[in-house]
């Protein structure tokens, strides 16, 4: 199935996202979770995509285990980082060929520091946009692009944001998946703007639990995300018991989705750090409250 299709219907979407392992342990350690998760029949899972190096042929070679391995629908990232159009061209046909259809469309950051100037590869790509259109005359693919309900790092302001992620999804994307972030009316300010500018594209919320306050502090220094002081000071209240810490993580992202589905997001992105037990938890909880 195309995820375009599953994300526009009226019933919401539940997805998961992994990272691709390393080593046999992380091996052990994706496969789990995969497994944990798959009894929950998500509506499709996806595997990021690294910055460089060899974990880039584990994207493909995990997607493609899950597609012919497990009943879960896959979906690769993939970015323009280090590429030329042509070895673009060459995973396209590649991800094709072990039956992934759907691909999130990335420019991605630069290696090594997400914050240092981009280089785009001299026979490579800007902007995502255009590995979006790259996408579309390549097939039958069903493609997605990130959403930034903060605004994304890079731009100056919130109305090149809207414009410049609007023109991404007219270059055919057929859903969004945000940056995760803590507050709902963030994500509402985003799917309205877009609205307004005339783009009727699903923006699905990334949601990621907090599992532990390290987790906390990573998170603003690597996607930028704002901790509301609430929020913050609802952690920092329990810093000391790693349980209640974990229990309160998991707390807060249900009370994030239950709000965000109230509000009419398409779906929910769990970004999962390859375990189960919090999604799982959060999975039942929002079960609990209303059924999905
Ligand atoms: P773009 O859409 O190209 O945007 C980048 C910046 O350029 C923005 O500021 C935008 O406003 C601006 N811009 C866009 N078009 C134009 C234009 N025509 N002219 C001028 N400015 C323009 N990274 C990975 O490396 N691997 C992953 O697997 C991965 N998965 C992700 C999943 C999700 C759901 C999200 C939200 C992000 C993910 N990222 C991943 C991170 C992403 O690659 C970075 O955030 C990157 O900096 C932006 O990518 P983009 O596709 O939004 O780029």
């Amino acid at each position: 199935p195309a995820i375009g299709d599953l994300v526009a219907a009226p019933e919401p979407t539940f997805s998961f996202e992994f990272f691709p392992p390393r080593g046999d342990k992380g091996e052990k350690t994706l496969w789990t979770a995969l497994r944990e998760l798959e009894p929950l029949q998500p509506s499709f899972v996806s595997v990021t995509y690294g910055a460089g190096g060899g974990n880039r042929a584990k994207t493909i070679e995990t997607t493609e285990r899950i597609a012919t391995e497990t009943t879960l629908l896959p979906m690769a990232h993939l970015t323009a980082v280090n590429h030329s159009v042509a070895e673009l061209r060459n995973l396209i046909g590649h991800f094709a060929a072990v039956g992934v259809r759907n691909i999130l469309a990335l420019r991605g950051d630069p290696p090594g520091d997400v914050s240092g100037e981009w280089i785009a590869h001299p026979d490579g790509f800007t902007h995502a946009h255009e590995l979006v259109s790259l996408l579309k005359e390549s097939g039958d693919f069903s493609v997605g692009v990130a959403a930034f309900p903060e605004r994304h790092p890079r731009s100056p302001d919130w109305d090149s944001e809207i414009r410049h992620f609007v023109a991404k999804c007219r270059a055919g994307a057929d859903f969004a998946i945000t940056q995760m972030f803590f507050n709902w009316a963030d994500w509402a300010r985003l799917r309205d703007a877009t609205v307004a500018a005339g783009c009727d594209v699903p923006i699905v919320p990334g949601v990621m639990p907090v599992i532990n306050v390290r987790n906390l502090e990573r998170i603003a220094e690597l996607t930028g995300a704002h901790i509301p002081p609430a929020i913050a000071d609802r952690f920092h209240a329990v810093a000391e018991d790693p349980v209640a810490v974990r229990d309160l993580g998991v707390e807060i992202a249900t009370e994030l989705c239950d709000r965000l589905l109230s509000e009419g997001a398409p779906g929910i992105h769990f970004i999962t750090m390859n375990r189960s037990t919090a999604t799982r938890e959060i999975w039942q909880n929002l079960r609990s409250v209303a059924p999905v």
